[in-house]
């Protein structure tokens, strides 16, 4: 089992980190865990195409976490060759109405591009030459709006999901652990620190926390919905996880936002988290790879 960080940043600009996306591979199965900015094409500089993506799962729809989401729909049914097996889609409320408002071929906002590609005569011809077989079907997606509890299961694997606090009531937001045999990974989201996300948590081998900016930084009306280093730790350590990866960086943690990144600000960040955490520290970028 294999963890990849596709997006380590937030909604921030920067030339380093944006946005929020992870795969896990568990033999031939891969898996991503929120789309956000151009998480497609940070998965095919892996070397992994979208059509090998089997599995989605939402933590909430803040932009920087799905606004890729239409790319990654479009182009892995567009080279896909129609031979794709179907796409499973998991996340909160509004799962559901974002893909369908994506994709259904009448309505949808890619309507037109998608009758476009089924009908007109040349993009039929370069369907068949890469392999499809015509009459040429619109992309579909099996997505579903869940909550917390037993999300799914693969070949070894299964994911669980809980709620967690961020800005509701407009977004609800969700915390996954992925079980396997090889070991167990807890993806945050965007969260405040909470006793669900300590629960989901226990135990398990990684935990991929939003670190959002020093705590010093973290203002009064935004500890319950975010995590800042000294909250990410502690919920890592009162969880008793054997590792904390710290993602979902500001520029006062080190992303190149536009505008220089404060010096030190990543060591500084580590060593606040260290103070209340005993294991394992990863500070997350772009591509990192962390083997489980
Ligand atoms: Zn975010």
């Amino acid at each position: 089992m294999k963890l990849t960080i596709l997006g380590s940043g937030t909604p921030g600009l920067s030339s380093t980190q944006y946005g929020s996306s992870y795969v896990v591979s568990i033999g031939s199965d891969h898996m991503m865990f929120d789309c956000g900015p151009a998480a497609t094409y940070k998965l095919l500089k892996l070397g992994i195409a979208p059509s090998e993506i089997g599995y989605l799962f939402f933590t909430h729809h803040h932009y920087d976490h799905n606004v890729d989401y239409p790319g990654f729909l479009l182009s892995r049914w567009d080279t896909g060759y129609g031979e794709v097996p179907q796409l499973q889609v998991f996340g909160p409320k509004h799962t559901e109405q974002l893909t369908t408002r994506l994709i259904d071929p009448e309505a949808g906002a890619f309507a037109p591009d998608i009758q476009a590609r089924i009908n007109h005569p040349v993009s039929a011809r370069g369907f068949q030459q890469r392999g499809g077989t015509l009459p040429r079907r619109p992309p579909t997606a099996a997505a579903q709006d869940i909550g917390p509890g037993s999300v799914c299961a693969g070949d070894g694997w299964e994911v669980i999901a809980t709620a967690t606090s961020h800005v509701q009531p407009w977004l609800e937001s969700l915390a996954y652990r992925l079980n396997s045999a090889e070991g167990s990974i807890v993806f945050t989201g965007d969260a405040g620190p909470g006793e669900s996300l300590i629960q989901l948590a226990g135990g398990a081998d990684t935990l991929v926390a939003m670190c959002h900016m020093p705590q010093s930084d973290v203002r009064e009306e935004e500890r319950d919905s975010n995590l800042g280093t000294i909250t990410a730790g502690r919920v890592a350590q009162e969880a008793g996880v054997k590792r904390l990866v710290m993602v979902h960086h500001t520029r006062a943690i080190g992303a190149e936002t536009l505008g220089a990144p404060q010096p030190g600000g990543a060591e500084r960040a580590v060593a606040e988290v260290a103070s209340v955490f005993g294991g394992e520290i990863i500070l997350g970028r772009e591509f990192l790879e962390i083997p489980l």
